[in-house]
């Protein structure tokens, strides 16, 4: 499978649009799987299957997190306004459920994380009804996605990081009636307050990467791997569909 197919299907229009869509769905009880792709993402799916599969499903929506993926549709020739981020998705998902008075599951970090998660729900969406939380370090993930399907919540955000919290949503989503699903990756540690997101300014110039690995630098390799290995595989990519 070459990259060109993945970014075939990734959601092109502006972050505003996506929040639109997002509250339609919400309210009309719309089942849907939002993968948050990263080049990290796109490079799994190249050896695993069951990934590319899930990328590939028309009932999935892929949405481009992470600025190597706006980058390497640029340079493929692929409009994409703009990179819609895993943790502003999950604070969207957080305003829009408080709004309507929707439910939501937790499922992943560590408890104290958490237990942080859970205050600052309380306190800045009240209306936003708990439906379930785990932490992400219980040895039996089915039991607890089990108990989640009989809960029926209309928001599930699972941080257990790629592609585990993806596969996971993926294999339970036909049990479930409705409910917006997210793998959010490292987003409760900060939305809890337990790390720093990046300063607006790093955000702004899309330089977030690059304040992940200076305040931990064990995310070098990884960045490298999936990164800079992606945009030059892409580039040779463009090279082959020219000739
Ligand atoms: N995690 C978990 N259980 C595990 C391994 C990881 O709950 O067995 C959590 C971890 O605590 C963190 C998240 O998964 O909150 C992954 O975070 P990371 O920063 O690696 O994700 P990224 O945003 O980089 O994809």
């Amino acid at each position: 499978m070459n990259y060109n197919e993945y970014f075939k299907k990734l959601y092109k229009k502006s972050q505003i649009e996506f929040y639109e869509d997002l509250e339609k769905k919400l309210q009309n009880n719309d089942k849907t799987f939002i993968i948050t792709a990263n080049p990290e993402t796109f490079k799994y799916a190249q050896s695993d299957k069951e990934m590319s599969t899930m990328l590939n499903d028309k009932n999935t929506i892929s949405v481009p997190d992470g600025i190597g993926v706006v980058k390497a549709a640029q340079i493929l020739g692929i409009d994409i306004k703009e990179r819609i981020a895993g943790i502003d998705i999950a604070n969207k998902l957080l305003e829009l459920g408080n709004k309507s008075k929707k439910s939501i599951y937790f499922f992943g970090s560590k408890q104290e994380v958490i237990d942080d998660l859970l205050k600052v729900v309380h306190e800045k969406y009240p209306d936003l009804k708990v439906a379930g939380y785990q932490n992400g370090y219980v040895k039996d993930r089915d039991k607890v996605m089990n108990e989640m399907i009989k809960k029926e919540p209309d928001i599930v955000l699972i941080a257990l990081g790629i592609p585990e919290q993806e596969k996971l949503i993926y294999k339970y989503l036909d049990k479930f009636k409705k409910g917006i699903f997210v793998g959010v990756g490292g987003s409760f540690d900060v939305m809890s307050g337990h790390k720093k997101r990046a300063p607006k300014i790093f955000i702004k110039l899309n330089l977030e990467w690059l304040y992940r690995i200076a305040k931990e630098p064990s995310r070098l390799k990884r960045f490298y791997n999936n990164n800079i290995k992606f945009i030059f595989e892409i580039k040779k990519e463009r090279k082959k569909s020219k000739n």
